[in-house]
């Protein structure tokens, strides 16, 4: 059985321990590979490789790197089609969204931060009157740490270590244990690629052991993180007293705010979208749409009829909407909350229950997508996250009314607000307590835009020149002429 190693120094290692965890195929429920089960002594051998690394990368020009990292770039794309297949078979997902979005974004990480790392620039100051002048340097941190969670494996690992490299740190980085393949694949093209050894470690290994050895190791500078706010917490109480700099993208509860003026269609299929997606395993996904009162009518009809109209089935099938759901545990989580919301008054629409996909997925964990109504904004369904294909859909008579509901929870990670009336686009925009807000679209990325929530969604924002300046520090110096 194939297994997943540790990429150390720039090889290929086996975990100290020797011992290995199972990998499961969500679509089938079986266990396909091994991963590298590591502790705290691989993470020691992988800062001790980055720390050697340090001194040469970080005097490393900034054309180098960018070379260096346009090479993984096309080797990616050079096996995009066996990446997205490897994405599928780890994660669930249909395998066509692992084509379409995952793995190209992957490339794009790589790509935006090789060329944006060539047009950083130190500021300076002309201290007229002093006869002196100050200019300020951006020093790479020295060794960081980048741990992902599973839902979009190799586009978020990417998204952390493609800054962190190009800044010139070296890095310390954990793919989530549910999803370790395509990190490991990664490690194999950075050979490939001529990337020096201990630039990027990846050690795997489960997140209470291999990640917290991470956060708690005195040399690692600075943790670069996704996950789930629990344990966001946990890593903001290890690494604030130990004065780490911190980056935190945590869970969320995303309102979906549709007018009654909005473009119908676009707005319909765009919200299928922003619903189910990625089985809704998407930090971004909207869970609670607020539909006002005049349109609603309508759209609990339309909504219900193209939801119940997707396919779950097996992610290799091209014509797949909805794959698996990407662990057992995880499975069992969104049963759970689908059982809370029935109790807590509210009716199924559509889904509601688990599905059996035959053939050689019959003991894989799918779940209907499900829309729910005839719930309070805030009953527990619609405060906690559930993070599956499960929405629920609430009338709303105005603007105030809505951003009550829609700001009631205590995520702020993302918010989506559909209407042709400008004005209030705006105004709601404004108002509405997260990071990013879509108007009149969804998932719109440009990468040099900031990324990340408010309140319990985290600190910090990634993307653009936010995240090289994350990777590095400041120095100012004053020098008298
Ligand atoms: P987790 O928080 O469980 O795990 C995230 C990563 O942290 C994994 O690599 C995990 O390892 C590791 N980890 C677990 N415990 C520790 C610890 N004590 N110290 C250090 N690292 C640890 O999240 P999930 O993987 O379940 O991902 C889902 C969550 O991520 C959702 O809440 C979702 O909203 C959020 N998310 C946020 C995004 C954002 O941009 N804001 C984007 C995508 C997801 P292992 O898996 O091996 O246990």
């Amino acid at each position: 059985m194939q297994k997943i190693l540790n990429y150390i120094g720039g090889e290929l290692v086996e975990p100290v321990s020797g011992e290995n965890l199972d990998n499961f195929e969500p679509a089938t429920g079986d266990v396909y590979s091994l991963i590298a089960d590591s502790d705290e002594r691989d993470i020691e051998r992988a800062v001790e490789a980055a720390k050697a690394a340090f001194p040469a990368w970080s005097a490393t020009s900034p054309e180098a790197r960018h070379d260096i990292l346009m090479r993984l770039v096309g080797l990616i794309g050079r096996d995009l089609d066996s990446l997205a297949v490897a994405e599928s078979v780890d994660n669930g997902k249909p395998v066509s969204v692992a084509r379409s979005v995952d793995i190209p974004r992957a490339m794009a990480n790589f790509k935006f931060y090789a060329t944006a790392a060539m047009h950083t620039a130190n500021e300076s100051h002309d201290t007229v009157g002093q006869n002196a002048i100050n200019y300020t340097l951006r020093q790479p941190l020295g060794v960081v740490g980048c741990i992902s969670p599973w839902n979009l494996p190799l586009y978020l690992f990417t998204w952390k270590i493609a800054p962190a490299i190009a800044a010139g740190c070296t890095v310390v980085a954990k793919p989530s244990e549910v999803t370790p393949m395509t990190a490991y694949l990664l490690s194999k093209l950075c050979i490939e690629a001529g990337l020096p050894p201990g630039v990027l470690n990846i050690v795997h290994g489960r997140g209470p052991k291999v990640g917290s050895a991470i956060v708690s190791h005195k040399d690692v500078k600075a943790i670069s993180f996704t996950g789930g706010t629990k344990t966001g917490q946990e890593i903001a109480r290890v690494g604030a007293p130990m004065f780490k700099k911190l980056s935190l993208e945590l869970g969320g509860k995303n309102p979906n705010i549709v007018f009654a003026d909005c473009n119908f269609g676009e707005m319909l299929a765009t919200t299928v979208r922003s619903s189910f997606s990625n089985q809704g395993e998407i930090c971004l996904c909207g869970s609670r749409i607020f539909v006002e009162r005049p349109l609603y009518a309508r759209f609990k009809t339309e909504f219900t009829a193209r939801v119940a109209a997707l396919k779950v089935g097996d992610p290799n099938d091209p014509d797949t909407d909805i794959g698996a759901i990407v662990s057992k545990q995880h499975f069992d989580k969104i049963m759970t909350y689908i059982d809370l919301a029935k109790s807590e008054g509210g009716t199924i629409l559509t889904g509601g229950s688990s599905v059996r996909v035959d053939g050689r997925c019959e003991s894989g964990w799918f779940i209907d997508p499900t829309v729910i109504e005839g719930l309070p904004h805030n009953c527990r369904t619609n405060q906690e996250e559930i993070f599956g294909p499960v929405v629920t859909i609430m009338p709303f008579d105005n603007e105030d009314e809505v951003l009550a509901y829609a700001n009631s929870v205590r995520y702020g990670l993302s918010a989506t607000v559909w209407t042709e009336n400008l004005s209030r686009a705006h105004r709601v925009a404004a108002k509405l307590e997260s990071g990013i807000v879509w108007v009149n679209c969804w998932m719109l990325r440009d990468l040099r835009t900031p990324f990340g929530g408010v309140k319990d969604s985290g600190i910090g924002r990634e993307g653009g020149f936010e995240a090289l300046r994350f990777f590095t520090e400041e120095k100012n110096v004053c020098v008298k002429l």
